[in-house]
């Protein structure tokens, strides 16, 4: 099962693709935490989008692309996997197309998190706060500046990925705004069409 997880910034993408990877034993393949790895590690790739990252704009096509065409050839991608926070621009999703299609696989379903603009912000608070609380070090690119960067180059860049999936008849719509056990069955609910068999016996 090859999914891809669409939503601006704090929609919940990665809550609920933790869920998928318990239930389904697919992994999430997170183009952000897979590049936060680089940076801690300072490899070139990493050097390259520190800024660009801390800034809130998107790391090139090229290099993200190149990424993910790597991590795909590994076993544990043999089931299938999630993508979270990849493709972020249409020039992206061309390149996962013909990858995918080299490789002879086939994209499932695009679940897109449809949330209310207004209530990110309010969930990037309590984030920052609870993040605090534990005494974890906050992500540097979530604080509200360059948040609101981020939901701008969600808008312009990444939002034209909508239409460009329900062209392919592979969008899904999940309302994001209720509780996370909410979303996490309107998203089950979906994904039963396509796993049928292994989700009835994975309970
Ligand atoms: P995320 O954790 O998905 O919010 O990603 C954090 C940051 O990593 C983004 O703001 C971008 O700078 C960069 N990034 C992650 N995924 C991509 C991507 N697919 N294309 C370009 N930049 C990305």
């Amino acid at each position: 099962m090859i999914l891809i997880f669409l939503g601006p910034p704090g929609a919940g993408k990665g809550t609920q693709a933790a869920h998928i990877v318990s239930r389904y034993g697919v992994p999430q393949l997170s183009t952000g935490d897979m590049l936060r790895a680089a940076v801690a590690a300072e490899t070139p790739v990493g050097k390259k989008a520190k800024a660009i990252m801390d800034a809130g704009d998107l790391v090139s096509d090229d290099v993200v692309a190149a990424i993910v065409e790597e991590r795909i050839e590994a076993d544990d991608c043999a089931p299938g996997f999630l993508l979270d926070g990849f493709p972020r621009t249409v020039a992206q999703a061309e390149m996962l197309d013909a990858m995918l299609q080299k490789k002879e696989r086939r994209l499932d379903a695009v679940i897109e998190l449809q949330v209310d603009e207004s209530a990110l912000l309010d969930r990037l608070r309590s984030r920052i706060a609870e993040t605090k609380a534990r005494g974890d070090e906050v992500r540097k690119d979530d604080n509200e500046d360059t948040f609101k960067k981020r939901l701008d180059v969600y808008r312009e860049q990444t939002a034209p990925l909508i239409p460009f999936y329900e062209n392919q008849g592979k969008l899904k719509v999940v309302d994001g705004m209720g509780a996370v056990e909410e979303v996490t069955a309107a998203i089950d609910a979906i994904l039963s069409e396509f796993q049928p068999d292994s989700v009835a016996e994975n309970g």
